[in-house]
């Protein structure tokens, strides 16, 4: 049976797959989706470990294999660089950014409706634009408390499908794939950091759960921007750009 059309339970297959049976699972996952979606196939990047991992697997599925990157004014200075030294090898990613005006402090007054300007917005655009019907995504579903139902395939909005392909991997797998095959990182998580995010929204933790230094003292602790939640078809919900 196809990959792409499999009933597995995650929780089983996070337990009991081992470090090379995922990485083989991921890349049968791509393989499989860009023989049928093609050029349709584009990876959204978010510079952060998983992403960076999934990169790297889809540029081993095939170099041509593009994808987009959602950018903020609020970026750490570090993933800024980051992101332009990725751009600079790779010109097949696409970065967004929305020059929006927004209300000064939006992420502390109302962090829900910052992260539906300044990233969900942007997102939708990439997908219009780059005309995308899947996209793929570095989720895991051990990330979180929000991450946890998740599936490896989904079709949240009508004619867009959304691939998870490292959703059973554990952090510490990613850490070994990036190891093993020399993936470069944002110097960042060489502080601490386990999640990236927008500076004002991202701190450093001890907690057990991985995103909990994310959005801290709002109603979004822990939690999602939107872009795996919201709506991401222009004109779906009304209010595209
Ligand atoms: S993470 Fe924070 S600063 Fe970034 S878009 Fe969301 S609320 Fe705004």
């Amino acid at each position: 049976m196809s990959l792409l059309e499999n009933k597995d339970d995650l929780k089983t297959l996070v337990e009991t797959l081992n470090f090379k049976e995922k990485v083989e699972r991921s890349l049968g996952l791509i393989k499989e989706a860009f023989k049928i979606y093609g050029d349709g196939l584009v990876v959204a990047n978010s510079l952060g470990k998983d992403s960076v991992a999934v990169w790297d697997l889809a540029k081993k599925v095939s170099p041509k294999i593009r994808g987009f990157i959602i950018t903020t004014r609020f970026k750490p200075k570090e993933t800024v660089g980051f992101m332009n030294e990725m751009t600079a090898r790779y010109p097949e990613l696409n970065v967004y950014k929305s020059d929006v005006k927004i209300p000064d402090k939006l992420y502390e007054t109302d962090p829900d409706k910052c992260c539906d300007l300044l990233k969900v917005k942007p997102t939708r655009q990439a997908i219009e634009d780059m005309k995308v019907k899947c996209w793929v995504t570095g989720l895991r579903s051990t990330e979180g408390r929000t991450r946890t139902d998740f599936k490896e395939v989904e079709e949240r909005d009508k004619g867009l499908i959304k691939l998870n392909p490292i959703l059973i991997w554990k952090e510490r797998e990613v850490w070994q794939y990036l190891a093993l095959n020399g993936v470069k990182v944002n110097q960042l998580y060489g502080e601490g950091y386990r999640s990236l995010g927008c500076a004002p929204c991202t701190r450093i933790t001890n907690e057990e759960d991985e995103r909990a230094g994310r959005w801290i003292g709002t109603s979004k602790c822990g939690g999602e921007c939107g872009i795996h939640t919201r709506p991401l078809k222009i004109n779906q919900e009304g209010d595209g750009i």
